[in-house]
């Protein structure tokens, strides 16, 4: 018999998973790896999906979404998103994650070159390779606070570019991309008859006051943008995986018809939930993003304090510490962090090759830990490798 599929076989283990494992070998660590919020999902949403269960949204629903939570959706995107779109142009789908690589394996053919930014979210790489395109890593730099630079990506595009991946709010950096970029971005991308997928994922998390998020649909004037977004995060509902694609009309129809062999239909009960998301009281997910603000500044107090090198994030919930000066790679610096200071937190390897020289941390911790792990981590990198 032959093998797994060479695809498979290719396929990584990503590093985020040692340290997820070892972590579990030390109960007592201060977890500051995981993306997960530390809010559950508030309880009006839980109410409103024990309700439509016994009302009966326990069967398969349209493979891309219910026309109802559709039709909030374009509600939503106009206000918070800033652009118009039809409720045929957004397909639900089950997580951001399905929105991504149904969006990937709807545009790409085998030998397309795909833009990817570095640090950026990982695993783009490796969804790219799953349906035969070809990687290309584009590098962020901290000395432009982590945002793309548009002279050095059109150096990076060849005649065989076929798509460029940004993300805004960033994670891993926290970035947010002002909308004179994103305007720059999506004219790159019409000059060289490019798609533009946007991940949007952290859109209603904002850290900094006076700035918002821009969303490449405001800039999309030929139907070459496609945005996804997701209730995991904004909403803590990372376990209900309802995430959404905004696309083309064409696109939207590819879409839907790719999720009946792929997944058939997001689930119906979650799409309950998620419309009591968007439209029961807004209070408990201000309170969480309060939470994330406050925690964010106690981080940059505490990094700063301890003479840790930052970027300060301005959305999402984590944010990158220079660990640059310890000898070893980032994985060795995490696990040698977990054994001797008993801190978790994500190497920077893991978001592609201009991750190394940082560690991730992530804001959905309590504030007395996330200070404590800040102070460990200064702690070892002044202990040395
Ligand atoms: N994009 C980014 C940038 C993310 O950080 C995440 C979650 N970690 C996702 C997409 C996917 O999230 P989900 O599938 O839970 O919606």
């Amino acid at each position: 018999m032959r093998p797994e599929s060479e695809r498979a076989r290719a396929l990584r283990r990503s590093e985020i998973r040692v340290l997820f494992d070892a972590a579990l070998r030390h109960p007592g660590a201060i977890r500051l790896e995981v993306g997960e919020p530390s809010f559950t999902t508030p309880d009006h949403v839980i109410d409103a999906a024990m309700n439509a269960a016994r009302a009966g949204f326990t069967k398969y629903g349209p493979n891309g979404g219910l026309v109802s939570l559709r039709e909030l959706l374009a509600a939503k995107i106009a206000k918070v998103d800033g652009f118009e779109v039809d409720p045929d142009q957004v397909v639900v789908t089950p997580g951001g994650m399905n929105a991504l690589s149904s969006t990937f394996m709807a545009l790409i053919d085998p030998g397309d070159e795909v833009l990817i930014p570095t640090p950026g979210f990982p695993n783009m790489d490796q969804m790219v390779s799953l349906f035969g395109g070809v990687p290309v890593f584009y590098p962020l730099s901290a000395d432009n606070g982590f945002l793309p630079d548009l002279a050095m990506l059109e150096k990076a595009v060849t005649a065989k570019t076929h798509l460029l991946f940004i993300n805004t709010p960033s994670n891993p950096t926290g970035a947010v991309f002002p909308s004179g970029l994103m305007e720059g971005l999506a004219d790159l991308c019409q000059r060289h008859d490019l798609w533009l997928l946007s991940d949007e994922v952290y859109d209603e998390l904002i850290l900094d006051e006076g700035i918002g998020h821009t969303a490449a649909g405001r800039f999309d004037t030929d139907g070459r943008v496609v945005t996804v977004y997701s209730f995991s995060k904004v909403y803590a509902m990372t376990g209900w995986r309802v995430g959404y694609a905004v696309a083309p009309a064409g696109v939207a129809s590819t879409l839907r018809k790719l999720q009946e062999p792929l997944v058939s239909c997001p689930s119906t009960v979650s799409q309950k939930a998620a419309e009591a998301a968007l439209t029961g009281p807004r209070r408990p997910f201000d309170e969480m993003l309060e939470a994330y603000r406050r925690r964010r500044l106690a981080a940059v107090a505490a990094s700063s304090a301890a003479g840790l090198t930052v970027v300060r994030p301005q959305g999402t919930l984590y944010m990158l510490l220079d660990v640059s000066s310890w000898a070893r790679p980032s994985l060795d610096f995490a696990l040698s962090l977990l054994e001797h200071q008993g801190v978790s937190v994500a190497p920077g390897s893991v978001f592609g090759p201009a991750g190394e020289g940082w560690v991730r941390i992530s804001l959905a911790a309590e504030d007395a830990e996330i200070v404590e792990g800040i102070e460990r981590i200064a702690a070892h990198l002044r202990q040395g490798s």
